[in-house]
């Protein structure tokens, strides 16, 4: 591996003038940051706009409408970051440019995409970086992201190139038809990048210092993540757990890259390293993070003799497929056979069609469905090593009075997934994290 570092910077860094001072900074300290890509300026305050959602309303006035009127705001939030940074270029010119461009391409993806071009070339003048056009390396076959064309793409054109700025959540098919990645991806961009240029690190800059154990809207104050690995991170989004877009794995697991995400706004703070193997000496930290779900469906059926009907689980399965239902989990047991399903699946007429159709043809003594459940992952290592970790995890929840849904005991030991009910949802969350994580902190 090189020793350069991908630094993705976001939107809230990307915001203001004085953002983007500390941005320049914070890749001046370090020589090896090389390659940096941004995400267009985000929110200032609270209930600010983002630059990408005006670019979303200015282009529909655009294709739909015939006007610009959306244009203003967006012009406006530029130049007020440009009033602030001594830039070499002049930044209505530039305007003026883009504008003409999007009256004569009239595309979504062309509009909304400007954001990052823009903030990227203003990023590119004020380190005195080059500026190289994201649509120059970010393939899309299609409307779908190639991922072999990119690597082959970036890591040519990126071969001899070094302090380079690129725009993230946009890039182009061969015809040079521009296309976007979902909502959130300019993180996807800064691992295409990481592994196209072999970096040693790819740094993911937010406004939150990383990784917390769990959802401080639920636990208060908890602790942050200092190291987890690939697999846990995987776990954990699965879960709704976000802090980094879930596509950008891929490319950076691929390469053997850790990700560090960082807050552009704490320095102080070392943030969390994902990487593909923990440390022995830090396998000791049993628990990385509690994340979990509310509103699935248990679905149990109970037939007696099951096991003895050839292909039961399978149909039942197939039933779900073809009504496009997605099954999270199946616990059994002798004579039982249960789905947890996301609740958002079943909805309309698909819940009774599903039953019906498992009645008529599997003929179950019974079939019971409980709404309102959650499921919560407790994700680790070496979860199953230790036999106290079951205990106490039972323990936190007898000791609270909450009753167990479902238990499933992951066997790659990465994580324990258990269900309650959604009333509980906090409670056992908070119960967990007191049992595993405050107390091991505070011992
Ligand atoms: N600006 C885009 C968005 O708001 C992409 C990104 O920030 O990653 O979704």
């Amino acid at each position: 591996m090189k020793k350069v570092k991908v630094a993705k910077f976001g939107g809230t860094s990307m915001a203001t003038s004085e953002s983007i001072k500390i941005v320049k900074d914070i890749v001046k300290s370090d020589e090896e940051r090389k390659f940096i890509v941004c995400s267009a300026p985000g929110k200032r305050f609270s209930d600010d706009i983002k630059v990408t959602d005006l670019l979303y309303e200015l282009a529909d006035e655009i294709i739909f409408h015939h006007r610009t009127d959306s244009f203003e705001p967006v012009a406006e939030r530029f130049r007020e970051i440009a009033s602030g940074l001594d830039l070499s270029f002049s930044i209505d010119e530039l305007l003026q440019k883009i504008l003409k461009e999007m009256l004569e391409e009239e595309t979504l993806e062309f509009i909304v995409s400007r954001g990052e071009y823009i903030t990227a070339y203003i990023l590119a003048d004020v380190l005195d970086y080059e500026f190289i056009d994201a649509k120059d390396l970010i393939m899309f076959k299609g409307s779908k992201l190639d991922y072999t064309l990119t690597n082959k793409t970036a890591r040519k054109a990126l071969k001899n190139k070094e302090y380079v700025v690129i725009g993230g959540f946009y890039g182009s098919t061969l015809r040079g038809d521009i296309r976007l990645l979902t909502r959130g991806g300019a993180d996807v961009t800064g691992a295409l990048i990481a592994r196209a240029v072999f970096a040693r690190l790819y740094e993911n800059w937010t406004d939150i210092d990383g990784f917390l154990v769990c959802d401080p809207r639920i636990v208060e104050n908890p602790h942050l993540v200092e190291l987890m690995t690939y697999k846990e991170l995987r776990a954990l989004s699965f879960m709704g757990a976000s802090v980094i877009h879930s596509d950008t794995f891929y490319p950076v697991v691929k390469e053997g890259i850790p990700i560090n995400a960082r807050n552009t706004f704490n320095l102080a703070c070392p943030g969390t390293l994902i990487c593909d193997h923990v440390p022995a000496s830090r396998s000791k930290d049993v628990i990385t993070g509690i994340a979990g779900l509310s509103n699935f469906t248990l679905i149990i059926i109970e037939k007696h003799l099951m096991d003895d009907i050839p292909g039961f689980d399978r149909r039942i399965l197939s039933f779900c497929e073809k009504l496009d239902i997605q099954v999270e989990h199946f616990p059994s047991g002798t004579d039982t056979f249960s789905m947890m399903i996301e609740s958002k699946f079943l909805v309309g007429d698909k819940k009774e069609t599903l039953i019906n159709q498992i009645k008529k043809a599997m003929k179950p003594d019974t079939v019971e469905v409980f709404e309102n459940i959650s499921l919560i992952s407790i994700v680790g290592r070496n979860l199953m090593a230790n036999k106290y970790n079951m205990l106490k995890l039972f323990s936190a929840l007898v000791n609270t009075n909450i009753t167990l849904r479902m238990i499933d005991y992951g066997s790659n030991g990465t994580n324990i997934v258990i269900g309650v009910d959604d009333i509980d949802y906090d409670y056992a969350i908070n119960a967990v994290y007191n049992e595993f994580v405050r107390e091991d902190h505070e011992r």
